[in-house]
């Protein structure tokens, strides 16, 4: 595309009942260009396939510049559909991504989702299918997933309704008001966090449950059962997310307290032992040491991954169930390996794994 603009920044054109964007690709030799067609709205679109001087036209009057296309990868006219099925599982079938929900592609969001749905069923069916858990744990599926589906046909639609969909008068105070407000707000570190973590998709929690269980809880900080698994410093070059890695189950216990080479002893082997589950579960113990390093602990040198962990006082322990789409399954502000493998033999199934497993771990203190 030749014009007066740049090849590497996203632009927003609004010019009344047209909006279009601008779309770098890598290496800017190649971009993509979509616009709004208002003949669409009342049925006057013309049917065919959509030939390069009608996109450049329309293109033109909306970017109020002048604009030339050459060489087209792929052109194609695109309906914006708003629809959702009401059940994401009906007995051994399953609906992910698109076929799930459908809607405009304002945001940037549907890829995402698609893969979000993937994500949050494969393991599921995984651990239903070779470790034996139960099939309840898939209808956790629908209920997780579909409430995020409906959020986010309301989200885009407003959106679109917003951006794409205005006209007349309302149409001329947007395009007066809107570039100057959408500067305004991208500046503001508040709204831009806010933006982010909802078009990021990062803030997204699910609602406690069977298979997602706060076991025993002291603090309100830190991620909560159904909550994403944040990232934090552990300790020099050492984040969470280097721990919680792979598309596995991880237990994570975590101590503030500085742990004596007993504790470091024990709580090793109630790691171990929970390794021996069946199916791939990682564990990590993450802590302060009383003596000198531990290569059996993940030193921690700040306080981010207790403050991000929810582990308020210089004594405070937890331990933590991740599942393998990063969001935490099961907390306890406490660490009790009894109460950890009876939660994982529900959600992963594995039962006679863990009874041999409990059989083998070493006593537990009082
Ligand atoms: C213009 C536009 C811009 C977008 N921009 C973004 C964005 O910036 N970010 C984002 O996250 N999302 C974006 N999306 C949405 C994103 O493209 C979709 O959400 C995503 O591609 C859906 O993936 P999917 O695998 O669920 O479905 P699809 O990509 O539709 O894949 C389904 C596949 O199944 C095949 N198929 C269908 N029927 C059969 C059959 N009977 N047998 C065998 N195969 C079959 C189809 O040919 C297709 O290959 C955009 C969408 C559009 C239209």
């Amino acid at each position: 595309m030749e014009w007066p603009f740049d090849h590497t920044q996203f632009r927003i054109f609004m010019n009344g009942d047209r909006i279009a964007l601008f779309l770098p690709l890598q290496g800017a030799t190649r971009s993509r260009v979509m616009t709004t067609d208002p003949a669409a709205r009342d049925g006057t679109a013309p049917a065919g396939p959509l030939t390069l001087p009608e996109l450049q036209a329309a293109l033109r009057e909306a970017m109020r510049v002048p604009v030339t296309l050459s060489e087209p990868v792929w052109t194609t006219r695109y309906k914006a559909h708003l629809r959702q099925v009401e059940r994401y599982r009906v007995g051994r079938a399953f609906l992910v991504g698109d076929a799930a929900h459908i809607h405009s592609p304002a945001g940037g969001q549907g890829m995402n989702t698609g893969l979000q749905d993937a994500a949050n069923l494969a393991w599921k069916l995984a651990a239903v299918l070779r470790t034996g858990a139960d099939d309840a744990l898939l209808d956790t599926y629908h209920d997780e997933r579909h409430p995020v589906g409906e959020q986010l046909l309301r989200f885009t639609d407003r959106l679109y309704k917003v951006a794409a969909d205005l006209h007349g008068w309302r149409a001329s105070l947007r395009d007066a008001v809107g570039p100057f407000l959408l500067g305004r707000m991208s500046a503001m570190p508040a709204p831009h966090r806010k933006a982010f973590r909802r078009l990021s998709q990062i803030g997204l929690a699910y609602k406690p449950g069977a298979f997602t269980v706060n076991e025993r809880l002291y603090s309100l900080k830190g991620p909560h059962a159904g909550h994403r698994a944040p990232d934090a410093r552990i300790g020099t070059g050492r984040q969470m997310f280097d721990l919680l890695q792979g598309y596995q189950l991880h237990v994570v216990a975590i101590s503030r307290r500085h742990l004596d080479d007993g504790e470091i002893a024990e709580l090793t082997a109630q790691l171990h032992s929970i390794e021996a589950f069946g199916g791939r579960i990682a564990t990590h113990l993450v802590g302060r040491v009383a003596g000198r390093r531990d290569e059996r602990v993940e030193h921690v040198d700040s306080v981010d991954v207790f403050e991000r962990y929810g582990l308020p006082h210089e004594d405070s322990q937890a331990l933590f169930v991740v599942r393998p789409d990063g969001y935490v399954a099961w907390r306890m502000d406490d660490i009790d390996f009894d109460a950890c493998r009876r939660f994982l033999a529900g959600l992963h199934g594995g039962l006679a794994a863990a009874c041999e497993a409990r059989r083998r771990a070493p006593a537990l203190t009082p």
